[in-house]
C-alpha cells in the first residue's frame, strides 16, 4: 500500500554508493519556518531527516551536495512551507461524534444538558471510533502532538491508546480524568452518573496507566487530568499535585472557563482561580491550565511565576460565550500561552491553522488594539509553546539538528494563499488544515499528499457514522438536525 502511494510523489533513489551514508528522508526546497532558537526562516531550504531526527536544515542548494542523491525518500517541497508539527494543547477526544449537536448553549447547560448526558452513555468501541476520527483529523490537518485532557474507565483508555494513538503514529500526552465529588461549581450542576467515578478508583487508574503507557515509543504519555473546582477535593488535588511531581509528569485542568468558575472559589474558599490552584498545588512548569479568561494581573503573575502555561481555546470560548482570554497581556507578562481547539461540541473542528486565524483575531477585537499580537507570536503558540507546555520542548516543537522530526508542509500553490507576501502572515489568516500536504512524526512520513499512510481513512469515516447512531439512541438524545428551516 505504501509503494503504490509513495510511487507518483516520491523519487525513490535504488542507486546505493558503497560507504555514503544514507538519510531517510530529504525535504528539497520551500520556505523553511524553523521556529529554532533564533526564529530563522529559509528562503528555497531543505531538511534531512535520518532515522527519526533532523540532521540537517539549510538553504537548499548547500544541502544538495549531501542528501539529494543520498536519501531514501526524497521529496519536492518547492512549493510548500515546512514547518514544525502542530501541537494541540487542549483535545476531548470521545467529543468527536458530538459536533454539531450543542449549539447556542452557555457552558453549564451545554454540559449538563448535552455534553454530559452523551459522553456518560459511552460504550469503548464507540469512544474509539471517535477517537480514531478525532486523530485522522488532526494528522490531516498539521497536528503531530496533543494534549488529551481527561479521559475516563467508561471510554477504555488502554484501548483508545493503543488502537488509536499509538497506531496512528502521532504523539500524545493523554490525561485520565481524576475525581471524587460530582458538581461543577457548585453541586447542583450535577455530573451525569455514567460519568461518576470514586477517588480511589480514578485516582489508582491514572497510576496504572502511567506505568503501563508512559513514555511507549517516546510517543505517550501519561498525565493527570482533575475535572473542574467542585469536582475534586482539596485533599485529592494535593494528592495529585505530590503524584505528579514524584512520577515527574504532568497535570491539565479546566480553571477559569466562565464567571460561575470564580463566584465557586470566592464563595466556597475566599481565592481567585488562579490563586486556589496555586493554594492546592496545580500551578507550575507540568501544570496546562485551559481557558483561564476570569483572570485578574495579579494572577497572570502567579501563572508567570511559577511557569504554569495556559491553553487558549478561542473557538468554544466565542462559541460558548464564555469570554476572552487576555493572551496578550500574558505574553507581555511572561506566560507561556498555548493553543487548542477543545471538543467537536465546542469549536467544532479540531483544526490547529484555524485556532491560530481566530487567536490572531480575537486579541485585537479583546483590546480594540491591532497590535495586540503578532503572527509570529500565535505560530509560536501553536508550535514550541506547546511544546514545552508537554515539556517536550528539549525533542519537538522547531526544526532544528537533534531533535525528532515533527514537520508539516503546507502546499501555497493555492489561490487563497498566492501571492506569497508573507508567508507567516499566510499561514495564520489564510490557510487552514486543508492545505497541510505532508505530515512526518518522529522521522515517518505520516501523511503523504493528503493520504494518511497508518489508518484506514473510510473505515473511521464509517464507523464514527455507526458508533453515533447508536450512541445517540441510548442516550436518548434526538440527532435530528436542529434548525429553524423546514427540511422536506
Ligand atoms: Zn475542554
Amino acid at each position: 500500500m505504501i509503494e503504490n502511494c509513495f510511487k507518483p510523489f516520491i523519487v525513490l533513489n535504488t542507486l546505493v554508493i558503497r560507504g555514503v551514508p544514507m538519510t531517510d528522508i530529504y525535504l528539497r526546497g520551500g520556505w523553511v519556518i524553523t521556529l529554532d532558537k533564533e526564529r530563522r526562516i529559509i528562503r528555497d531550504g531543505a531538511v534531512a531527516i535520518d532515522q527519526g531526527e533532523i540532521v540537517a536544515v539549510g538553504k537548499r542548494e548547500e544541502l544538495d551536495r549531501d542528501y539529494r542523491y543520498y536519501s531514501s525518500i526524497l521529496i519536492d517541497t518547492s512549493r510548500q512551507i515546512i514547518m514544525p508539527g502542530l501541537v494541540n494543547t487542549h483535545v476531548h477526544m470521545v467529543q468527536g461524534l458530538l459536533r454539531g449537536c450543542a449549539n447556542y448553549l452557555p457552558l453549564i447547560d451545554w454540559l449538563t444538558k448535552r455534553v454530559w448526558p452523551l459522553q456518560g452513555n459511552y460504550k469503548p468501541d464507540e469512544a474509539l471510533a471517535s477517537a480514531k476520527l478525532v486523530i485522522l483529523e488532526m494528522i490531516k490537518s498539521g497536528t503531530t502532538t496533543f494534549l488529551e485532557t481527561g479521559l475516563v474507565g467508561r471510554y477504555g483508555p488502554d484501548q483508545i491508546i493503543e488502537e488509536a494513538i499509538l497506531k496512528s503514529g502521532i504523539r500524545a500526552a493523554v490525561a485520565r480524568h481524576v475525581m471524587d465529588l460530582t458538581g461543577y461549581a457548585t453541586q447542583e450542576n450535577a455530573l451525569h452518573p455514567g460519568l461518576v467515578e470514586e477517588g480511589d478508583t480514578s485516582f489508582k487508574d491514572t497510576i496504572r496507566l502511567y506505568h503501563k503507557f508512559h513514555g511507549k515509543g517516546n510517543r505517550v504519555w501519561i498525565w493527570f487530568g482533575p475535572r473542574t473546582p467542585g469536582a475534586v477535593s482539596i485533599e485529592l488535588y494535593r494528592k495529585i499535585s505530590e503524584t505528579a511531581r514524584e512520577l515527574k509528569t504532568g497535570i491539565t485542568m479546566h480553571l477559569a472557563e466562565v464567571r460561575e468558575d470564580v463566584e465557586y472559589t470566592m464563595r466556597d474558599f475566599g481565592k481567585r482561580p488562579v490563586e486556589f490552584a496555586h493554594w492546592v498545588g496545580l500551578t507550575g512548569p507540568n501544570v496546562v491550565l485551559v481557558h483561564v479568561i476570569w483572570v485578574t494581573d495579579e494572577e497572570i503573575r502567579l501563572l508567570a511565576e511559577t511557569g504554569t502555561t495556559v491553553s487558549h481555546n478561542p473557538c468554544s470560548n466565542m462559541k460558548l460565550a464564555s469570554g476572552m482570554c487576555r493572551v496578550s497581556d500574558m505574553l507581555r507578562m511572561g506566560v507561556n500561552v498555548a493553543l487548542g481547539t477543545d471538543g467537536g461540541p465546542s469549536n467544532d473542528t479540531y483544526d490547529l491553522l484555524r485556532e491560530m486565524k481566530h487567536a490572531a483575531l480575537l486579541q485585537p477585537v479583546r483590546a480594540l488594539n491591532a497590535q495586540a499580537v503578532r503572527v509570529e507570536e500565535v505560530i509560536e503558540m501553536a508550535t514550541i509553546n506547546g511544546a514545552k507546555a508537554l515539556g517536550l520542548d528539549y525533542m519537538i516543537g522547531s526544526i532544528e539538528v537533534g531533535k525528532r522530526a515533527d514537520i508539516i508542509t503546507i502546499d501555497y500553490w493555492k489561490p487563497h494563499l498566492r501571492p506569497l507576501n508573507n508567508p507567516l502572515s499566510h499561514l495564520v489568516y489564510s490557510a487552514s488544515g486543508h492545505d497541510v500536504r505532508s505530515v512526518i512524526i518522529d522521522g515517518k512520513m505520516v501523511m503523504l499528499n493528503r493520504r494518511v499512510l497508518t489508518l484506514d481513512e473510510e473505515r473511521i469515516l464509517e464507523e464514527a457514522d455507526k458508533a453515533a447512531y447508536n450512541l445517540y439512541n441510548r442516550a436518548g438524545i434526538c440527532r435530528d438536525m436542529e434548525t429553524i428551516w423546514k427540511i422536506t
